[in-house]
């Protein structure tokens, strides 16, 4: 099954091409493959031009700027992209007129030849998913891809059955999954906190999302859960294969990458590689050589004893508490907020209060996250600051400085209300951080 002989001639349209690679993967491989290839997307192609970009020179259709119901209709295959709900009207018109439908992780899970390793959670997903890819590239030939923004449909060629393939899934991808009804060979599942229930709905069908990665595991299969998250462990009962724990207060590593969270991803990646045989000392090599992802609690600049961190990738409020938790308390400045994806920001809040300087809240969440950190704000501590955008906070909080200091953007939102994606949002609190910090110097 490893080709696409069974796609060459077809008329599938690509439903969605976002921003993120798995579109723009699947497009180019389709179009490799000789399918006649439609591109239909809502947003204009302004928005999408650095995936356009990359379809330079492919026969390929764009209809842009709004789904165009033909494209789907008259199509032999929809391609679907996971960021489009599988119940919105669109597809339900189009399966009723019996089009078929896939998405680019289908395609690939059909056509793989190598055991899978992937990775599923609210967050640490891509930390995890890059570790378990360093500490297996000390023995194997590793491919990894997946919701990391790297579609490996196109490395299809070069993937070979001793070979082992690291994914990232997300619950948007699995969602779609029970229609291949395939799981990967060893599936691991961080942690899990409320997340995307704009789209899920409800936590129970969000975790029957996440559920998929091991729902159609067979005998040799392993599943790895998180020991300590007492909900994930119970999934035990439902595995249909073996299950392993990781213990997140097991023997720490020797990690270059700063917070207590990482230690947890490293514990999960180093679960999931002794499956292939890595024992520990290689594992402990690999983890040490990795230098951390870009938008994760990145150093963005160091300036007058003072650090700034980007960790614009962080879009739950989970992810901005362990944030916090990775830095001495009372000293960390925070920029949190933005687009309002419905979560609760109690817990935030409380971790606030404990070990926050001054919260500086931007965003449509703004208001919702000042008041969890008022609510439990001891006294006047922290101070709360509400700012226009990034680039008011960032200039905020450098005038609040002391040596020692922490600047930390951890959003616990996701980016859409001011930016295109996350990369943009830490990019330009890159860049504003950058011009704060050269003035100064002049
Ligand atoms: P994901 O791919 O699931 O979004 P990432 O590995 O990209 O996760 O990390 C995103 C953010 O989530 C990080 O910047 C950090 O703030 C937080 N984070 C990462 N791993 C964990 C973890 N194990 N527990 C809690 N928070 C985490």
């Amino acid at each position: 099954m490893n080709s696409g002989a069974d796609i060459a001639g077809l008329r599938v349209t690509v439903v969605g091409l976002g921003r993120f690679g798995g579109g723009v993967g699947v497009t180019r491989w389709l179009a490799g493959m000789g399918a006649k290839v439609t591109v239909s997307d809502k947003a204009p192609a302004a928005d999408l031009a650095e995936s356009i970009e990359q379809l330079e020179g492919l026969e390929v259709t764009l209809h842009l700027g709004g789904h165009d119901p033909r494209d789907l209709l008259q199509a032999d295959l929809l391609v679907v992209n996971p960021a489009i709900g599988l119940d919105s009207p669109l597809l339900q018109a189009a399966r009723d007129a019996g089009v078929p439908q896939t998405t680019e992780i289908n395609l690939f899970l059909q056509r793989c030849p190598a055991p899978i390793v992937a990775v599923t959670g609210s967050v640490g997903k891509s930390t995890t998913t890059v570790m378990i890819g360093e500490i297996l590239a000390k023995r194997f030939a590793v491919h990894v891809g997946g919701n990391i923004g790297r579609s490996l449909l196109e490395n299809l060629d070069d993937i070979a059955p001793n070979h082992v393939v690291a994914l990232e899934l997300s619950s948007f991808q699995l969602a779609a999954t029970p229609a291949v009804r395939i799981s990967p060979h060893v599936a691991v599942v961080t942690n899990l906190s409320p997340n995307h229930l704009d789209r899920h709905g409800t936590m129970a069908a969000y975790q029957d999302a996440k559920k998929n990665i091991f729902r159609f595991q067979r005998g040799g299969d392993m599943l790895i859960l998180n020991a300590a998250d007492a909900e994930i462990a119970k999934w035990r009962v439902e595995a249909p294969a073996r299950v392993d724990f990781f213990d997140p207060a097991a023997e720490p590593f020797e990690l270059t990458v700063v917070g207590v969270h990482n230690q947890t991803n490293a514990q999960a990646a180093w679960a999931a590689a002794r499956q292939f045989g890595i024992d520990r000392t290689a594992a402990a090599e690999g983890l040490t050589a990795f230098g951390g992802l870009p938008h994760r609690l990145e150093l963005a600049a160091e300036h007058g004893g003072v650090r700034y961190y980007n960790d614009s990738k962080c879009t739950t409020p989970g992810g901005a508490i362990s944030a916090l938790e990775a830095f001495e308390p009372r000293n960390v400045i925070l920029i949190a907020g933005g687009y309002d994806k419905h979560l609760g920001f109690d817990a935030l809040g409380r971790a606030i209060a404990k070990r926050v300087k001054t919260l500086i809240a931007i965003g449509a969440t703004r208001d919702k996250i000042a008041t969890a950190a008022e609510k439990h704000r001891v006294e006047d501590m922290p101070a709360i600051i509400m700012a226009e955008d990034l680039a008011a906070a960032v200039d905020i909080a450098a005038d609040s400085t002391n040596k020692g200091d922490v600047v930390l953007l951890s959003p616990a939102c996701a980016s859409y209300d001011m930016f295109a994606n996350y990369r943009r949002r830490g990019q330009a609190f890159a860049e504003l951080v950058g011009k704060r910090i050269r003035k100064a110097a002049t």
